[in-house]
């Protein structure tokens, strides 16, 4: 009993010491430069339109065998609306299912735009890793479409909508009196909704200029939608994800109804998936009123998916708008890259196993 007694007080006194020896080096380090050593986390440094723009010309150029860079439209201010294609034999369009992932419907909504621009350096880095063999494979077998940043120009001013200028009440006077449209409330989908359920929908705030939802004057009245439009019209795309913040919640279509889709099962075996990689809530329809809690229309999953049958998911990250915490970032977009793989994987497939389905 005794030498284990001494034995802890030699461990003590060890321990008493090292402590006093480090704490002295860590004062001495403080003093000899007069800057206070705080623990200090700097804030997230997210990416300027100008600066991911910088990126993307610089990635394209050294990797023009698996990516190519296009503006598939301009906005207001005439910002490029820059579209990422990563693939093999990245020219030509080939027979392979697309994928489209989309961030920045919402400028304000930073790290939806954050989460695109890592997948594709994801990629890009891990294309030749052969321990990550499903990245090559999905680059061999699929058509992956990026558009980090649908709304540039909400994005430059940290704002929701758009920066098309809104002539007065209801888009009818020749004054101008505020400023942009909601992109995510522009598509063309059952717009006369609006005057059936006009509570339900809040019809009110959707045609008032000034509201945060507002819709645009009539359907695809933006270069931005139009844009996302004119590309999903003209290229073969079989799933999609756009993303947004936040809430930790995965949403799909019907986006303003309860309504099952006559893909539920489909949806549903995707969206458990991509939940067990995030821990997300999957927005599943519970019963069949219309409209659906905070149902929207004109939000681009429902347009993609009733026009083109893609199975296009909606996913709102994390927390809170623009978390600052780098950590916190790092995370969405790890995970966020593994989801957006997973979804080029299911891709191969979705075809067949809708084909299936609708029999
Ligand atoms: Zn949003």
């Amino acid at each position: 009993m005794k030498k284990i007694d001494e034995k802890k007080r030699i461990l003590v006194a060890v321990i008493i010491f090292s402590v006093l020896i480090l704490g002295s080096l860590g004062i001495s380090s403080v003093s000899s430069d007069d800057s206070p050593r705080m623990v200090s986390f700097e804030p997230y440094d997210y990416h300027t339109y100008q600066e991911m723009t910088e990126l993307l010309q610089n990635l394209a150029l050294n990797h023009s065998d698996i990516m190519s860079l296009s503006s598939i439209g301009r906005t207001y201010q005439g910002r490029d609306i820059w579209m990422v294609k990563l693939s093999d034999n990245v020219t030509q369009e080939e027979e392979e299912p697309g994928v489209l992932f989309m961030g920045a419907h919402h400028g304000n909504e930073k790290p939806s735009f954050e989460v695109c621009i890592y997948f594709i350096e994801y990629m890009i880095e891990n294309y030749g890793n052969s321990s990550l063999g499903e990245v090559r494979e999905v680059f061999d077998n699929t058509q992956i479409y990026v558009v980090p940043m649908v709304n540039p120009d909400g994005v430059e001013a940290e704002t929701r909508k758009n920066a098309a200028p809104n002539h007065g009440p209801f888009g009818k006077s020749k004054e101008i009196t505020s400023y942009g449209v909601n992109l995510n409330r522009n598509y063309d989908d059952l717009w006369f909704l609006y005057y059936i359920l006009p509570v339900q929908y809040g019809l009110f705030f959707t045609m008032e200029d000034s509201s945060f939802n507002y819709r645009g004057p009539r359907p695809f009245s933006e270069n931005e939608t139009q844009a996302i439009k004119e590309f999903a019209d003209s290229h073969n795309i079989s799933a999609s994800i756009s993303y947004h913040t936040y809430g930790e919640i995965i949403f799909f279509p019907w986006m303003h109804s309860t309504q099952p889709t006559r893909d539920e099962a489909l949806y549903l075996s995707i969206g458990e998936n991509i939940s067990e990689m995030n821990h997300y809530y999957l927005y599943a329809g519970e019963t069949h009123l219309i409209p659906r809690f905070g149902g929207t229309l004109g939000s681009s999953e429902n347009w993609l998916y009733r026009e083109h049958g893609i199975i296009a998911f909606l996913i709102e990250l994390g927390t809170q708008h623009v978390p600052t915490n780098s950590e916190t970032i790092q995370n969405l977009c790890q995970t966020h890259s593994r989801i957006n793989l997973y979804m080029c994987q299911r891709a191969l497939t979705i075809e067949s196993e809708k084909q299936r389905a609708h029999l």
